[in-house]
């Protein structure tokens, strides 16, 4: 709903056009694409290649037997193996229900959750600053094209706090801000961060309907899966009516895919291969980010015209032993200079590109910046912050 047309170019082409001046090269961290762990890829390439010939796939549902009837058997037996390696959700007794990203799987939950008898649409709620892809996906899907009369988006959760008559989505540790967020209402609970490179595993997540993007548990954006472990089987079954109405299932060659890749990360911590050199995928993720924060808070410190939330929680992880602190995938900054009010704007103006804290449903005071770029992207976006005063 919201990927606009930029026509900017990649880095090193730019880098070519204006020669030594990097001061004019247009950084794009607006959007979340998590490019930073293509090396990590790169240098597992022989595991993870997918061969698919001509005859495969053909077919619109695949072998096997499962309430999602379009689900890869393989692709669920890597989801239950990656999360009980994790420890961050349970899988047991739960249905697993696969989207096209898990973008269209907030589509097929508020379908599923909504009341199909009532007189009115149901208010959709979240707490600000909220994820602006989900809300404008309900709320402008719902209410400019698909003129839904089931569900509707009702604002901030905080304006009917006491009120249970909502569907509340909740995205922990969040994005925009990284934090760990709570939720008293009937619930889509989006976990695409509660992930070990991103956050401490305190305990596995049981709530109702749990979302997963494949785009941030590897960063394979491209292949647009995801999937939900959903506790009642009639709301997997209607999420599933969801889906097959719309696009008769979901491509067998990206669950394919997906299978792979997941199946490399849980092989190196349980085989001992599938990573790059010495280190394994969700540490290699943690290392990157741990790094890219303490630069990232170093440059803002030293620019002076920023600021980032103070230091995250930390809490002991069960999936790495230790005491771990939030890496959100996302910075929340804040402009906190008296001659600018806009900080996406006072970024722009320095040619960096960011979502403004107003689609968040927060003020213009605030930007978020992606940190999960390549690194030649990051490494700019820290020189050009270290430059603005
Ligand atoms: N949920 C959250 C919280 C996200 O940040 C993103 C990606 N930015 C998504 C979902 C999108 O997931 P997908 O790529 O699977 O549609």
């Amino acid at each position: 709903v919201v990927m606009k047309e930029k026509h900017v170019k990649p880095w090193a082409d730019q880098i070519g056009s204006f020669g030594a001046d990097t001061d004019s090269v247009i950084i794009d961290v607006e959007h979340g694409n998590p490019l930073m762990y293509e090396p990590f890829w790169r240098a597992t390439e022989e595991k993870t290649r997918v061969v698919i010939n001509g005859w495969q796939n053909m077919s619109y549902k695949p072998q096997g037997s499962n309430i999602c009837w379009y689900m890869e058997p393989r692709l669920s037996q890597e989801i239950v193996r990656l999360h009980r390696l994790v420890g961050n959700a349970r899988t047991d007794g739960r249905h697993i229900v696969v989207g096209t990203g898990s973008m269209q799987l907030y589509q097929a939950a508020l379908y599923a959750l909504s009341p199909p008898e009532a007189a009115q649409p149901i208010g959709v709620v979240s707490t600000a600053p909220y994820y602006s892809v989900s809300m404008l996906a309900i709320f402008e899907a719902s209410a400019e094209f698909l003129r839904s009369r089931l569900y509707q988006w009702a604002g901030d959760a905080h304006s009917f706090k006491n009120d249970a008559t909502y569907i509340e989505v909740v995205c922990s540790p969040n994005n925009p801000d990284g934090f760990f967020k709570e939720a008293v209402r009937r619930t889509i609970h989006d976990l695409a961060y509660y992930l070990p490179q991103y956050a401490p595993i305190t305990a596995a997540a049981t709530h109702d309907i749990m979302l997963f993007p494949f785009s941030k548990v590897t960063g394979h954006a491209g292949s647009r899966i995801g999937w939900a472990l959903v506790k009642d089987r009639e709301v997997a079954k209607k999420m599933t009516r969801f889906v097959d109405l719309n696009a008769l299932g979901v491509s067998q060659d990206s669950q394919l895919r997906a299978a792979q890749i997941l199946g490399a990360v849980s092989d190196g911590y349980e085989l001992g291969g599938g990573h790059a050199g010495p280190e394994r995928f969700f540490d290699h993720g943690r290392r990157i980010l741990e790094e890219r924060w303490e630069r990232l808070r170093e440059a803002v410190r030293s620019c002076g015209s920023f600021s980032l939330p103070d230091q995250f929680p930390s809490a002991g992880c069960s999936f790495t032993g230790k005491r771990m602190q939030l890496l959100p995938a996302f910075a929340w900054m804040k402009c906190e200079r008296e001659d600018a009010e806009n900080c996406a704007e006072l970024l722009r103006s320095h040619n960096i590109l960011t979502r403004t804290g107003k689609e968040f449903g927060s003020g213009p005071e605030y930007a978020r910046l992606s940190m999960l770029d390549k690194d030649e992207n990051f490494n700019l976006l820290i020189r050009r912050l270290c430059s603005i005063s």
